[in-house]
């Protein structure tokens, strides 16, 4: 059964601004699996980043601003602590030790994107943060951040060399090939070349780890066609945002996002202008 629920840690959150301050870490479980969320960082959104939204949508929709979540998940089961991105890297070791779990157990770690937001916490003070681990990204976006110059990207390619693994993710209408156990990676490019978000499915449940597929909820969910700043191809992110809330909708999938607020882990639904609208649990 689906069931959400809070997990009472002992770690407290006060350097964090992140929604925890009952020191829990919100997760849900599905089937065997437990997902937790790792919220790395909450700060004042910027509506200066939706492209070709206008000034009277951004009202409409974020009359008082909007706040915004960094966050990473923790994906966990008899054999494996499957890390799913890593924030910027400001509380994932809290977060992680708050669930008794410390860097060497991290044995899977599953890459969307290599943003700043998501691959930072694999690197701290120029060391890898996890030593046991091995790193899996699309063939597409390693190629593209290989070529980039990008300080991040090749100091985490430097210091995973060895335990970096690259795929070839599943297209959304022909979803087959396992990376790991119960795991399908599906190509969702756009906001990045090689972008990727990770259906966990175990029997008839499933759980859609998207990544950036939204980055302000309260405008992106009714108004899938308004990109962002950041999206390297804004044009094919549109497609794709389209495509994933049409997919998730449609096959009753959940949703986890990085840029949700906690606990952000919820349900698309259609309303009866046949717009898309976002229900995070509770
Ligand atoms: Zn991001």
């Amino acid at each position: 059964m689906k069931k959400f629920a809070f997990l009472l840690t002992l770690t407290l959150f006060f350097m964090t601004g992140c929604k925890s301050k009952d020191y829990s870490l919100p997760h849900f479980e599905l089937g065997e699996y437990k997902i937790f969320t790792l919220c790395d960082n909450l700060h004042e959104g910027n509506s200066q980043i939706l492209i070709t939204a206008s000034d009277e949508l951004v009202k409409k929709c974020l009359p008082n601003g909007f706040s915004s979540e960094i966050n990473a998940f923790l994906v966990q089961n008899k054999k494996h602590n499957i890390l799913i991105d890593s924030g910027l890297g400001n509380n994932l070791l809290q977060n992680l030790d708050s669930l008794n779990v410390k860097s060497e157990q991290i044995d899977i770690i599953l890459i969307t994107h290599c943003h700043g937001d998501h691959i930072g916490g694999l690197v701290k003070d120029g060391q890898k943060v996890f030593n046991n681990a091995t790193i899996y990204l699309s063939q597409v976006e390693f190629d593209y951040w290989s070529k980039q110059n990008n300080q991040l990207f090749d100091e985490v390619a430097k210091l995973y060399e060895n335990n970096i693994k690259t795929f070839n993710p599943n297209n959304i209408n022909n979803i087959k090939e396992e990376l790991i156990e119960n795991i399908f990676p599906i190509a969702t490019y756009g906001h990045t070349p090689g972008h990727t978000s990770f259906l966990l499915k175990e029997r008839e449940e499933q759980i859609l780890i998207w990544g950036d597929i939204t980055h302000v909820t309260d405008v992106q969910f009714q108004n899938p066609e308004i990109a962002v700043t950041y999206d390297v191809d804004p044009v094919q992110a549109v497609q794709t945002r389209k495509e994933i809330f049409d997919f998730v909708q449609k096959n009753d999938i959940v949703i986890a996002g990085m840029h949700i607020l906690s606990p952000a882990i919820g349900k698309i639904v259609l309303d009866e202008n046949n717009k898309y609208n976002y229900i995070n649990f509770e």
